[in-house]
Order: C-alpha cells, then structure tokens, then sequence
C-alpha cells in the first residue's frame, strides 16, 4: 500500500509470532502503520526503510484495512498496537516474561507499568525511562542492563519507528515494537475510544474531539484515500 506492505495475519497470530521473535532474541521489533504513517513513508526516506525492516507489520486504523480493501487485496484484521501490546502481556505473564516500557512524559511508564503489573500478574517489569532523556547512549545502556523480552518504545510517529530501525543493533532485547500513546492510556493520562465508538469504526473521531490539535494530522487521511485510489487505478 503506497509502497509500504502489511503482515495478513490475525492478531492472535502476530502474537505466536511475536513469542517467536522473542525467542530468536535478535532484537526485530514490530511496526502498526495508520494511514497517516504510510502516507508520511512516502516522503520520508528513514520511515520508509524502517517500516521495510520490520519483522511485523501490523494494520493499526481503519483506514488501512478499507486502503487494502480498495487494492484488492483485504487484510484479514485491524490490529491496534495498543491491543496487541496486552495481548502479548498476557502471554508474557504465563511465561514469567519481562517488558521494558520507554517513552511518554516522566512518570507515566511508572504508572503504566504498576497498571500492567496488576492486571497480568506473572507479568516481569525489566525497567522504565521517559520519552525525553534526550541523549539516547543514556536509554539503550539502562534498556541493555535490563536485558527486557519485550521493550515499549512509545515516542511517537515517525520517531520511535527511525529510533527502533536505528538502534537495532544496539540492543539487547527480545523483541521490539513502537505503541505511540499506549503508556498515557496504560497510565490513565489518556483515554481510548469507549467500545460503542470502536464497533462503529470512529477511534479516529473520538481521538479527534478529544484532541482537536490532531486535525493537521488526520487531513492526511484523504489524501492517503486518494492516492490508494490513484494506485489501484494504475494497476488497473
Ligand atoms: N513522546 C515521547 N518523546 C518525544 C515525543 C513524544 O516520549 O520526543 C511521547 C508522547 O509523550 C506520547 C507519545 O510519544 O506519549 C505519542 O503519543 P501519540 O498519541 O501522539 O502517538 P501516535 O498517535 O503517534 O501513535
């Protein structure tokens, strides 16, 4: 789509693969492009490599899903990064596995964490940072020394999908995935879409209303929509 492929899978089964992943322990991490993200691969060469290196591509947003639909090649699920992040907590938890979550303004990955802890006991906390040490030397040695299964990396598009890309070889860590805002919902510092909103397919238009400033960001839908369209009129 726009250059940018996609994982066809469950999220059931991203998380069997993600357990896989960990096992190999060769710090791959996992992507879950929107609309927005795609439509910025286009003109962002270090996105467009980063999303091309990732071991998972999963379709986060509705927009994804109807863009397949129009190239004629259905995805099998929508898989928002933040459900997938639980569901992998919970499987994480039976195998007494451990998370590092990096990212989001200072104290919120405590809060996420304690929140996590609770609600998937088993659950191991390797570590926590915030999203603006600024030095990233300061980061990766905290998150080496903590050797996670799993690390959080919640900086937001485009950045923490450059950063995972960059520092891969860095690491010492299972497995990787950029979550954008999960920690603040983790956390309680932001709320996601109540499940009538989610049915309806309108995540997005909630996020909207709570969060007005995101109109710059959510005009790139229809030019994504558009230029979905150009492209299957092209294969055509
Ligand atoms: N963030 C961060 N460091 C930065 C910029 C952003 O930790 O330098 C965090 C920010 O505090 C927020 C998250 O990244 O917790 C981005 O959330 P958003 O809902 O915008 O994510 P997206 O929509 O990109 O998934």
């Amino acid at each position: 789509m726009l250059g940018v492929g996609f994982d066809n899978i469950t999220a059931g089964e991203a998380v069997e693969q993600a357990m896989t992943l960990i096992s190999d322990g060769r710090g791959q991490y996992v992507v879950t492009p929107n609309p927005e993200i795609v439509w910025l691969s286009r003109k962002n060469d270090g996105l467009k490599q980063s999303l091309r290196e990732a071991s998972l591509v999963l379709p986060d947003g509705i927009g994804v899903i109807y863009g397949a639909k129009t190239l004629g090649r259905p995805l099998r699920e929508r898989i928002p990064g933040i459900e997938f992040a639980e569901q992998l907590f919970a499987r994480l938890a039976a195998d007494g596995k451990s998370v590092f979550m990096y990212g989001a303004k200072p104290g919120v990955a405590d809060v996420a964490a304690a929140a996590m802890a609770a609600k998937y006991p088993g659950l191991v906390i390797a570590g926590t940072a915030d999203g603006y040490v600024g030095d990233d030397s300061i980061v990766i040695e905290r998150i080496n020394a903590a050797k996670p299964d799993f690390l959080m990396v919640c900086l937001g598009a485009p950045k923490q999908e450059i950063w995972m890309a960059q520092n891969a070889d860095s690491l010492d860590v299972g497995l990787m995935a950029g979550l954008g805002g999960s920690l603040d919902v983790f956390a309680g510092t932001a709320e996601r879409a109540p499940e009538s909103w989610r049915r309806l397919n309108l995540e997005w238009l909630y996020r909207l209303v709570k969060q007005p400033r995101r109109i710059g960001r959510m005009m790139k839908l229809p030019l994504f929509m558009l230029a979905v369209f150009v492209q299957r009129l092209r294969r055509q």
